[in-house]
């Protein structure tokens, strides 16, 4: 990723991409200490557009304030920022990432003399978990690692650390054949995937686990206010595995990996063991809302 053309906002300033280089004595390198953003713009007929800019930065801003981190910029610079790394790049479409880090400072956990960085990069990233299986859906696999206990990790904050585990049961699945992973809490019910949170379907209604040890999904909020657009219940509960098992539909919703239907669960099909009926309605209002076809919701996009 490091040897290409571009540019990347550092700091407030917009320097070449080659050149955006930390010290290997970067303290979030180190501990993992640090938060960070997934944010898509689309091509519309307007130009590009950035989805739900506002909240994406904004949590970031939450992810900082439960770290105990303070990011040295205000939300208007962070947005601008994001604006600056899709225009900088002459991008279209693009996955923008924004991340805030302890710099090189100090060393160890007592470092009291840290500063924080920030930095957005910006490329041109399609389809997460592939094009065709946008709609054919993916085979995931329930993950041997449990997801972060609420008083072990800081669940709400979109926090580098917290990765490690998603990692950890990402590379499970792909190594035994799966495409991603369905991790459980620590009491056994249903969370998230190791960066999507999940959707169920059954007779009809929609059910997505509570947010105890799942991230707060911008995606998954925008998918529960288009469910409501069109009368389909949302039901927020705990989650069993072998509720999964028996849904007529699941998919999963996040930024990068935009609404994937799954295919199967640990071998099992669900439903008719493609993407369903709702699945695809859902998945066809969101890629109207973001790529600027829908009348709706016209101020979830900020044109570049
Ligand atoms: N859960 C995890 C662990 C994630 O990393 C992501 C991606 N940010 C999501 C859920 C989905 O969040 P969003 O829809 O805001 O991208």
């Amino acid at each position: 990723m490091h040897d290409r053309d571009g540019l990347i906002w550092h700091n407030g300033e917009v320097v070449p991409w080659r050149e955006a280089q930390v010290h290997v004595l970067t303290h979030t390198l180190h501990y993992g200490m640090g938060v960070f953003e997934g944010v898509r713009a689309y091509a519309t007929s307007r130009g590009p557009a950035i989805f739900r800019l506002r909240d994406h930065t904004q949590r970031l801003f939450n992810s900082a304030h439960i770290l105990g981190m303070r990011i040295p910029y205000d939300r208007e610079t962070i947005d601008e920022a994001q604006c600056i790394a899709v225009r900088e790049n002459g991008l279209s479409s693009a996955y923008i990432r924004p991340m805030c880090f302890y710099g090189s400072e100090g060393m160890g956990l007592r470092a009291d003399n840290l500063r924080v960085h920030c930095i957005v990069a910006a490329w041109d990233w399609g389809s997460y978990l592939g094009e065709e299986n946008m709609t054919n859906g993916i085979r995931v696999r329930v993950s041997s690692f449990t997801r972060h206990h609420v008083n072990a990790t800081m669940c709400r904050a979109k926090a580098n650390g917290n990765y490690m585990n998603s990692m950890m049961a990402l590379q499970e699945a792909i190594r035994d054949g799966y495409d991603e992973a369905l991790l459980l809490d620590a009491e056994g019910y249903v969370t998230e995937g190791s960066g999507e949170n999940v959707f169920l379907v059954r007779d009809g209604v929609l059910y997505t686990p509570e947010l105890t040890s799942a991230l707060d999904g911008i995606t998954r909020r925008t998918i529960m206010t288009l469910a409501d657009q069109i009368g389909l219940q949302v039901v927020t509960k705990r989650i069993t595995r072998d509720e999964v098992y028996i849904a007529d539909e699941a998919f999963f919703t996040g930024t990068a990996a935009e609404v994937t239907p799954i295919r199967s669960v640990d071998g099992r099909e669900i439903g008719a063991g493609m993407r369903g009926p709702v699945t695809e309605r859902l998945q066809s209002m969101y890629f109207d809302v973001v790529q600027g076809n829908s009348e709706a919701h016209a101020d979830w996009l900020t044109y570049l």
